[in-house]
Protein backbone atom coordinates (compact mmCIF):
# COMPACT_ATOMS: atom_id res chain seq x y z
CA UNK A 1 0.00 0.00 0.00
CA UNK A 2 1.75 3.11 -1.27
CA UNK A 3 -0.83 5.08 -0.24
CA UNK A 4 0.36 7.37 2.17
CA UNK A 5 3.58 8.39 0.41
CA UNK A 6 1.35 9.99 -2.25
CA UNK A 7 -1.31 11.67 0.44
CA UNK A 8 0.44 12.11 3.70
CA UNK A 9 3.44 14.08 4.13
CA UNK A 10 2.84 14.02 7.62
CA UNK A 11 5.46 11.77 9.13
CA UNK A 12 4.97 13.19 12.51
CA UNK A 13 1.84 13.98 12.33
CA UNK A 14 2.04 17.68 11.59
CA UNK A 15 -0.26 19.74 10.21
CA UNK A 16 0.43 20.03 6.17
CA UNK A 17 0.37 22.54 4.27
CA UNK A 18 -3.02 23.59 2.70
CA UNK A 19 -1.63 24.57 -0.47
CA UNK A 20 -4.03 27.09 -1.43
CA UNK A 21 -5.72 30.19 0.75
CA UNK A 22 -8.85 29.55 3.04
CA UNK A 23 -11.19 31.90 0.76
CA UNK A 24 -9.88 29.78 -2.68
CA UNK A 25 -13.06 27.56 -2.55
CA UNK A 26 -15.48 30.56 -2.02
CA UNK A 27 -18.49 30.56 -3.22
CA UNK A 28 -18.64 26.65 -2.70
CA UNK A 29 -17.08 26.41 0.99
CA UNK A 30 -16.70 29.76 2.66
CA UNK A 31 -13.28 31.12 3.98
CA UNK A 32 -14.55 30.96 7.72
CA UNK A 33 -15.71 26.93 7.48
CA UNK A 34 -12.37 26.34 5.84
CA UNK A 35 -10.54 28.37 8.53
CA UNK A 36 -12.23 26.85 11.09
CA UNK A 37 -12.08 23.71 9.50
CA UNK A 38 -8.55 23.60 8.63
CA UNK A 39 -6.88 25.32 11.74
CA UNK A 40 -9.16 24.12 14.62
CA UNK A 41 -10.29 20.74 13.73
CA UNK A 42 -7.66 18.96 11.77
CA UNK A 43 -5.04 20.43 13.68
CA UNK A 44 -6.87 18.97 17.04
CA UNK A 45 -6.89 15.79 15.20
CA UNK A 46 -3.48 15.74 14.91
CA UNK A 47 -2.42 17.37 17.97
CA UNK A 48 -4.54 14.58 20.32
CA UNK A 49 -3.16 11.78 17.80
CA UNK A 50 0.32 13.00 19.78
CA UNK A 51 -0.75 13.19 22.55
CA UNK A 52 -2.82 9.54 22.54
CA UNK A 53 0.42 7.80 20.90
CA UNK A 54 2.52 9.35 23.98
CA UNK A 55 4.04 6.02 25.74
CA UNK A 56 2.81 3.75 23.10
CA UNK A 57 4.58 1.63 20.59
CA UNK A 58 6.41 3.69 18.16
CA UNK A 59 5.22 3.99 14.48
CA UNK A 60 7.81 6.34 12.94
CA UNK A 61 5.09 8.94 12.04
CA UNK A 62 3.31 6.39 9.57
CA UNK A 63 -0.25 6.42 10.04
CA UNK A 64 -0.96 3.19 7.79
CA UNK A 65 0.74 1.48 10.54
CA UNK A 66 -1.76 2.73 12.97
CA UNK A 67 -4.83 2.58 11.12
CA UNK A 68 -3.93 -1.38 10.35
CA UNK A 69 -3.47 -2.20 13.79
CA UNK A 70 -6.45 0.19 14.66
CA UNK A 71 -8.05 -2.61 17.18
CA UNK A 72 -4.74 -2.90 19.30
CA UNK A 73 -4.83 0.96 19.93
CA UNK A 74 -7.99 2.85 22.66
CA UNK A 75 -10.94 5.08 20.61
CA UNK A 76 -8.95 8.01 21.48
CA UNK A 77 -6.22 7.14 18.66
CA UNK A 78 -9.23 5.44 16.72
CA UNK A 79 -10.46 8.89 16.59
CA UNK A 80 -7.53 10.76 15.91
CA UNK A 81 -6.17 8.72 13.31
CA UNK A 82 -8.87 8.42 11.42
CA UNK A 83 -9.46 12.32 12.03
CA UNK A 84 -5.45 13.10 10.87
CA UNK A 85 -5.97 10.60 7.56
CA UNK A 86 -9.31 11.46 6.74
CA UNK A 87 -8.76 15.20 6.72
CA UNK A 88 -5.58 14.82 4.87
CA UNK A 89 -7.23 13.17 2.14
CA UNK A 90 -10.37 15.99 1.82
CA UNK A 91 -8.54 18.98 2.01
CA UNK A 92 -5.94 17.35 -0.83
CA UNK A 93 -8.97 16.41 -2.88
CA UNK A 94 -11.00 20.18 -2.85
CA UNK A 95 -8.94 21.95 -4.50
CA UNK A 96 -9.63 25.48 -6.75
CA UNK A 97 -7.50 23.86 -9.31
CA UNK A 98 -7.59 20.48 -11.13
CA UNK A 99 -10.31 18.61 -13.48
CA UNK A 100 -13.37 19.26 -12.33
CA UNK A 101 -14.61 16.24 -14.27
CA UNK A 102 -13.60 12.31 -13.88
CA UNK A 103 -10.96 11.72 -15.86
CA UNK A 104 -8.35 8.88 -17.00
CA UNK A 105 -8.50 5.44 -15.40
CA UNK A 106 -11.12 6.22 -12.91
CA UNK A 107 -13.25 8.04 -15.02
CA UNK A 108 -13.25 4.70 -17.60
CA UNK A 109 -13.71 2.33 -13.96
CA UNK A 110 -16.64 4.87 -12.53
CA UNK A 111 -18.56 4.89 -15.70
CA UNK A 112 -18.07 0.83 -15.92
CA UNK A 113 -19.13 0.41 -12.56
CA UNK A 114 -21.86 2.83 -12.02
CA UNK A 115 -22.72 3.16 -15.96
CA UNK A 116 -22.74 7.01 -15.85
CA UNK A 117 -21.47 10.15 -14.01
CA UNK A 118 -24.81 10.91 -13.10
CA UNK A 119 -25.43 7.40 -11.25
CA UNK A 120 -22.39 7.53 -9.47
CA UNK A 121 -22.75 11.06 -8.40
CA UNK A 122 -26.40 10.00 -7.20
CA UNK A 123 -25.05 6.87 -5.08
CA UNK A 124 -22.32 8.81 -3.72
CA UNK A 125 -24.72 11.45 -2.26
CA UNK A 126 -27.54 9.24 -1.41
CA UNK A 127 -24.25 7.88 0.86
CA UNK A 128 -23.75 11.38 2.58
CA UNK A 129 -27.44 12.06 3.10
CA UNK A 130 -27.60 8.38 4.71
CA UNK A 131 -25.50 8.29 7.64
CA UNK A 132 -26.70 9.36 10.38
CA UNK A 133 -25.02 11.73 12.67
CA UNK A 134 -21.15 12.62 12.00
CA UNK A 135 -18.69 10.30 9.29
CA UNK A 136 -17.47 10.32 5.87
CA UNK A 137 -18.31 9.07 2.63
CA UNK A 138 -16.41 6.78 0.39
CA UNK A 139 -15.32 5.87 -2.89
CA UNK A 140 -13.36 2.64 -2.26
CA UNK A 141 -11.20 0.76 -4.57
CA UNK A 142 -11.81 -2.88 -2.82
CA UNK A 143 -10.60 -6.47 -3.80
CA UNK A 144 -14.06 -6.17 -5.90
CA UNK A 145 -13.19 -3.08 -7.54
CA UNK A 146 -14.71 0.62 -6.48
CA UNK A 147 -17.65 0.77 -3.92
CA UNK A 148 -19.28 3.77 -2.59
CA UNK A 149 -20.20 3.48 1.76
CA UNK A 150 -20.02 5.56 4.31
CA UNK A 151 -18.26 5.51 7.44
CA UNK A 152 -19.55 6.83 11.25
CA UNK A 153 -17.34 9.58 13.38
CA UNK A 154 -13.93 9.18 11.90
CA UNK A 155 -13.36 5.82 11.00
CA UNK A 156 -12.39 4.81 7.39
CA UNK A 157 -12.35 1.86 4.74
CA UNK A 158 -8.53 1.42 5.82
CA UNK A 159 -9.96 0.85 9.94
CA UNK A 160 -10.50 -3.37 10.07
CA UNK A 161 -14.09 -1.45 11.72
CA UNK A 162 -15.29 -0.59 8.45
CA UNK A 163 -17.79 -3.12 7.04
CA UNK A 164 -16.33 -2.19 3.49
CA UNK A 165 -12.22 -2.42 3.21
CA UNK A 166 -9.93 -1.48 1.02
CA UNK A 167 -7.81 2.11 0.02
CA UNK A 168 -9.79 5.46 0.00
CA UNK A 169 -9.64 7.10 -3.43
CA UNK A 170 -12.56 10.08 -2.71
CA UNK A 171 -13.33 10.74 0.90
CA UNK A 172 -16.02 13.53 1.99
CA UNK A 173 -16.49 14.51 4.86
CA UNK A 174 -20.37 14.79 6.14
CA UNK A 175 -19.73 15.85 9.83
CA UNK A 176 -21.77 19.33 10.52
CA UNK A 177 -18.31 21.23 11.52
CA UNK A 178 -17.67 20.47 6.98
CA UNK A 179 -20.66 22.98 6.11
CA UNK A 180 -22.83 24.50 9.06
CA UNK A 181 -21.80 27.85 9.04
CA UNK A 182 -22.40 28.23 4.90
CA UNK A 183 -25.40 25.73 4.37
CA UNK A 184 -26.73 25.34 7.81
CA UNK A 185 -28.55 21.77 8.09
CA UNK A 186 -28.57 21.48 4.00
CA UNK A 187 -26.15 18.24 3.66
CA UNK A 188 -27.26 17.74 0.39
CA UNK A 189 -26.00 21.32 -0.62
CA UNK A 190 -23.25 21.20 0.70
CA UNK A 191 -22.76 17.57 -0.92
CA UNK A 192 -23.54 19.60 -4.69
CA UNK A 193 -20.84 21.97 -3.52
CA UNK A 194 -18.31 19.61 -2.73
CA UNK A 195 -18.66 18.21 -6.37
CA UNK A 196 -17.86 21.44 -7.71
CA UNK A 197 -14.45 21.48 -5.73
CA UNK A 198 -13.53 18.60 -6.27
CA UNK A 199 -10.10 18.03 -8.17
CA UNK A 200 -10.17 14.85 -10.29
CA UNK A 201 -6.59 14.87 -11.37
CA UNK A 202 -5.96 14.06 -7.57
CA UNK A 203 -8.84 11.62 -7.31
CA UNK A 204 -7.13 10.02 -10.25
CA UNK A 205 -3.64 10.22 -8.80
CA UNK A 206 -4.77 8.44 -5.69
CA UNK A 207 -6.42 5.73 -7.62
CA UNK A 208 -3.33 5.29 -10.01
CA UNK A 209 -1.05 4.91 -6.28
CA UNK A 210 -4.19 2.67 -4.86
CA UNK A 211 -3.97 0.34 -7.75
CA UNK A 212 0.23 -0.16 -7.65
MN1 LIG B 1 -13.90 17.45 9.36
Amino acid sequence: MKLSKLILENKEFKLPSLGYAFDALQPYIDSETMKEHFSKHFKGYVNKLNDALKGKKKVNGDILEVLKNIKSYDDKVRNNAGGVFNHEIYFKLITPDGSKAPVGNLKKDILEKFGDFGKFKDEFTEAGLGRFGSGWSWLTLTNNGLKIHSTPNQDNPLMSYSEIKGIPVIGMDVWEHAYYLKHKSKRGDYIKDFFKVLNWDKAEEIYQKAKN
